[in-house]
């Protein structure tokens, strides 16, 4: 690991980890971070960042200081109904289009040290991320500009705060593709949401539906199994759900898989034990749904 990963200025090499890795386990990193080996004599990386599967080109971003991704690349990899991303984010260089069609393989560009937040050239490295994005281009600028942000969004779809992102050591080390690899997650909670919308993302990966979808009849909600990510797993249809409209309801949590990794505010306790529906999965509920949900006591 320590041949690869690039740690944080406390030089702990779980920093550049994936999940509760950072500030004494409080903060989440949503990704790994690989270390430059090659460098030139000004100690620029010479490092070539490549594909890691077939995809397309979904988003490029020019702008390092537009981002704390710096200049990133987004790969969108699209199966049978199923679609996720794959991001390569802090490089110096770029060496693709937007909409090109790359292979495994493929050079996207030259690793670095780009981002608004200042990265020093000695820690330069890769920051990967392989994940779903959750809402569509509509339902994440929905939120945003409701969230008093002082700069526009600049990212579309592919912001990451639209992005969940999966453990991609996890991944390589499971031998399997990633749809197989999202359908083995652990289910650390699962909930009942009373809706009528069919969000765009089940619509882009119904290979994640439990049941298929009835057309002709009248949809109520949906149970929805989550890993402690928060990342939606799998989805089974409801008909004939009896919840007030917009509420949710805690059908099941797996305590320790939820307590194994504190810092990531989806289903929470409070002191008296309580469960209460955490920030980050409060917004992730509305990036899917574009709708505030309550829970239902
Ligand atoms: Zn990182």
């Amino acid at each position: 690991m320590d041949t690869y990963i690039q740690p944080t200025a406390s030089g702990l090499i779980a920093s550049g980890t994936f999940g509760c890795v950072r500030n004494r386990g409080t903060r989440f990193h949503e990704g790994i971070d690989l270390k430059s080996i090659h460098r030139n004599r000004r100690n620029y990386p010479l490092d070539l960042v490549c594909a890691i599967l077939p995809g397309n080109v979904v988003y490029i971003n020019f702008n390092a200081g537009k981002s704390t991704y710096g200049r990133y690349v987004v790969l969108q990899h699209t199966l049978e109904s199923f679609s996720y991303y794959s991001l390569y984010a802090h490089l110096n260089e770029i060496h693709v289009q937007l909409n090109q069609a790359v292979q495994q393989g493929t050079a996207l560009g030259i690793m670095g040290n780009t981002s608004c937040a200042k990265i020093p050239l000695s820690r330069a490295h890769l920051h990967f991320e392989i994940g779903l994005p959750l809402g569509s281009k509509d339902t994440f600028h929905a939120w945003y500009s409701k969230q008093g942000f002082k700069e526009p969004n600049f990212h579309g779809e592919w912001n990451g705060m639209n992005l969940v992102g999966l453990d991609p050591l996890a991944f390589f080390k499971s031998g399997t593709d990633f749809l197989t690899f999202i359908k083995n997650q652990p289910i650390a909670f699962t909930l009942q949401i009373a809706t009528s919308i069919i969000p765009h993302f089940i619509q882009q990966n119904q290979a994640l539906l439990a049941r298929p979808l009835q057309a002709e009849k009248m949809l109520h909600g949906w149970e929805i199994a989550f890993n402690w990510l928060g990342c939606p797993l799998q989805w089974t249809p409801l008909y004939g759900l009896k919840l007030p409209a917009n509420t949710v309801y805690v059908l099941h949590c797996n305590a320790t898989e939820l307590s194994q990794h504190g810092c990531r505010h989806t289903l929470e306790f409070n002191r008296q034990g309580k469960i209460f529906l955490g920030h980050v999965l409060q917004k992730q509920l509305t990036l899917l749904f574009n709708t505030h949900f309550e829970r239902l006591h």
